[in-house]
This record gives structure tokens, C-alpha cells and sequence, in this order.
């Protein structure tokens, strides 16, 4: 079968790829995973219910409820501090993914550059190639918290880049921009004219002393930004497909032209979760937020111990230690924990090829198994060749 080129060409998820072994085997406690182990909370289940029993069950407009995009509006102003129109620049789409295609497809012509911070979640540098541009990866390092440095990108700018994609906190990483760091970003993105779409699904899931910032809300930016959220992450909502865009009307218009044929609109009653998720919410949320934080600071403390260095990150729900001191590389390190101590973590090359030499743990799984896996990596380490990873100091 012929299959379009820039399609056959992409390579396969590395996540993917590693949970088809994980599939195959039994009594796997997983930290590979990237969604909440929360349900959705049962008052927002309730209202989707409740739509249902209303029989509210057809399209709705395409940029999506009157009604939840005025709850996007207040939400953005209160948490972000950007004010949009509710009926004009606001798109309501199938979870971010959507809307970072749409974005990208809207933009971009054929050979115009995308810039992302690496290691990064694994559909930015696809989406860029799928919607015709070129991914150009910055790359972000440990001794920086993975935080992206404005020089960075000032280097790696061409005359075809137009867009910078930003994803604070990070997945895989955790890493979080404080609001200094980003005004130097912002100060590149206006002076080089590029536009940022910047992915915040991870803003509510912020720890310790770090308060979330949107470049967005920062002087002479949200004319050239699009701003990406949802309700996946902090309200356990990845399979009701919710997420947003807020961008100038323009933008939000090219955006609405693709999605109008592709998808026609995102599916009503997960819209009227997403109302109730955003009106009365955050109560869960928060209760969910404390017990993520809870379980950071056993997971990184477990990791430092053995030896394996590892930033207490400040933002979403992943850690993302060094384990180059095991002499392994990331994806024979994740294989063997997998075979020998039935662990699951995903190989750092996943996010990219800046990821070599560490894992990506998920710390959205109960303390219990978090518990049990930091013992059994314990053991793991143990088992490595003396001087790995600091084998005889910390046993
Ligand atoms: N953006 C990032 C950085 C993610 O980690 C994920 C999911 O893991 C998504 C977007 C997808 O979000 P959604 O469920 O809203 O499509």
C-alpha cells in the first residue's frame, strides 16, 4: 500500500513501542504512564450525566458551547491574567492535541520552522512535519532544570522560523519558566516577530514556591501567542477530550476553518463536564495537586538516595533522573527494570534524543506502588555492576 511519504517517514511513539512489552507482561507496577490514576471527580461526572438525562445530545456550535467558552474567558482572566473574547477567540477543541494541529496547520507553510524545547512531549516534533514545517529541537539541560534559555533560541533562529512552542511545566521533565525567564523569552519572540504557542495543560500542577506564569499575559504578547490548555491533567479528564485555544481572532478564524471539517465540534456532554470542571472544580483539583506533591517528594528523594540525581521539579507529575551512572543506556536501563523487576519507566529518548541518560517516572500511580517501585529499583541498582550508580555507597 502507498502511503504519503512525510507520513511513512515518522517514526513510531518510542512510548509506544515500550508499552507493547509492558502489555505482554503481568504484574507490572507502571510510572510510565501520563494521566492522572484519579478518576474524574464525581461531580463533574454527574453533570455530563445530567446532560445526557436532558437528552442534550447533538453538534454544538463548531468554536464550541456559548457557555463553557465564557467559563474559558473568566478561568484564563482569574488564573492566567489574559482576557479574551469568549465568542471570538476562543476555540474549543478535542483535547490540546487538536488544537496544537490546528495551530500548527494554520500557520505554517511548507519549509517554515517550528522551534520546541527538547526533551519535550512526544507529538511536537511530528505535529510540526504532519502540518508540513520543520521541527528544529533547542535542547534544554539538567545543570538549567531543563528551564529554556532565551539565548538558546535567539541561536537557533533562521529566517524561515516562525513559530516557538513552549511547554511549561514540561512533560517529561517537570521543568517550570519563572516569570523573569520568560520575559526574556518574550523579549526574543517580539523583537525576532515570532509567534509562541505555548502548551500550559500542566499550569494548575505547580508545587513549592512555583506560581504558574503564562507568557501570554506578559506585555506585547498575546497578540503573537496561542495559548493551549485543557482539562485532561488537573481535573483527571483525558478521556472526555476537552481542550482549548486562545489566540487573536484572526488566528482562532484559520483554526476554526480546519477544525470545522475535520471534527466539527468537540462532544457536548464532555463539554458540559468541562463547564463544571472549570466553575466548581478546583476543590478536587487542589486535593489532587497536594497528593501529587506528596508523592514528588518521595520519588526524588528515593531517586537522590540511590544515586541516581534527580531535580525536585516544581511543575506536572513526572521526574526525570539522571541514571547515566548505571553504565546503561536509557532504553537498556527501562527494558531491564522492566524484565528483571517488572518496573515500568519510559527510556528519556523517547522525548528525544536529549533525553539519553535518563527516565521519564510518572508519579501519578499510588503512593503504595510508587513505594514498592523505589524498592524494587533499589534492588535493581544493587544488581548493576559494582560502582554503578553509587551500588555499594548508598546499599
Ligand atoms: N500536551 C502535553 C505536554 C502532554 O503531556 C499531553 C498528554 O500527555 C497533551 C498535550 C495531550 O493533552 P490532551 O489530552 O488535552 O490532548
Amino acid at each position: 500500500m502507498k502511503i504519503a511519504s512525510h507520513v511513512r517517514d515518522i517514526p513510531r511513539s518510542g512510548i509506544r513501542d515500550f508499552f507493547e512489552v509492558v502489555q505482554s507482561m503481568r504484574d507490572v507496577i507502571s510510572l510510565g504512564i501520563g494521566e492522572p490514576d484519579f478518576v474524574t471527580p464525581w461531580h463533574i461526572r454527574e453533570a455530563a450525566i445530567y446532560a445526557l438525562e436532558r437528552g442534550r445530545t447533538g453538534y454544538t456550535s463548531n468554536l464550541g458551547l456559548p457557555r463553557l467558552r465564557r467559563t474559558i474567558a473568566e478561568y484564563v482572566r482569574s488564573r492566567f491574567g489574559a482576557a479574551y473574547e469568549p465568542l471570538t477567540e476562543i476555540l474549543v477543541s478535542v483535547g490540546v492535541s487538536e488544537a496544537i494541529d490546528l495551530a500548527l496547520r494554520a500557520v505554517l507553510d511548507p519549509g517554515d520552522e517550528v522551534l520546541y524545547h527538547e526533551p519535550c512531549y512526544v507529538s511536537y516534533a511530528p505535529s510540526i512535519v504532519l502540518a508540513g514545517g520543520v521541527a528544529r529541537a533547542v535542547p534544554t539541560r539538567p545543570e538549567d532544570e531543563f528551564r529554556l534559555r532565551a539565548e538558546a533560541v535567539e541561536a537557533a533562529i533562521t529566517p524561515r522560523t516562525r513559530v516557538l512552542m513552549l511547554n511549561f511545566p514540561t512533560n517529561p521533565t517537570g521543568a517550570t519558566m519563572p516569570r523573569e525567564e520568560l520575559e526574556k523569552l518574550a523579549a526574543v519572540c517580539i523583537r525576532r516577530d515570532l509567534l509562541v504557542f505555548t502548551d500550559e495543560i500542566y499550569s494548575e500542577l505547580t508545587y513549592d514556591d512555583a506560581s504558574h506564569t503564562s507568557i501570554a499575559s506578559l506585555p506585547g504578547m498575546k497578540e503573537r501567542t496561542v495559548l493551549l490548555h485543557g482539562v485532561s491533567k488537573a481535573f483527571a479528564m483525558t478521556g472526555w477530550r476537552i481542550g482549548f485555544a486562545c489566540a487573536p481572532v484572526e488566528l482562532i478564524e484559520a483554526m476554526m476553518k480546519i477544525h470545522q471539517y475535520a471534527i466539527l465540534c468537540a462532544p457536548v456532554m464532555s463539554q458540559d463536564a468541562a463547564i463544571e470542571a472549570l466553575e466548581r472544580g478546583a476543590p478536587a483539583m487542589e486535593r489532587m495537586r497536594r497528593e501529587y506533591e506528596r508523592r514528588r517528594n518521595v520519588i526524588v528523594s528515593a531517586f537522590n538516595e540511590m544515586g541516581f540525581p534527580c531535580f525536585k521539579p516544581r511543575g506536572a507529575f513526572y521526574v526525570f533522573p539522571d541514571i547515566s551512572m548505571s553504565g546503561l543506556t536509557s532504553r537498556e536501563f527501562s527494558l531491564r527494570l522492566l524484565r528483571e523487576k517488572n518496573v515500568a519507566v519510559v527510556p528519556g529518548t523517547a522525548f528525544g534524543s536529549g533525553g539519553e541518560g535518563h527516565v521519564r517516572c510518572s508519579y501519578a500511580t499510588a503512593m503504595d506502588q510508587i513505594q514498592i517501585a523505589m524498592t524494587r529499583i533499589r534492588e535493581f541498582r544493587d544488581g548493576l555492576a559494582p560502582g554503578a550508580a553509587g551500588a555499594t555507597a548508598a546499599a
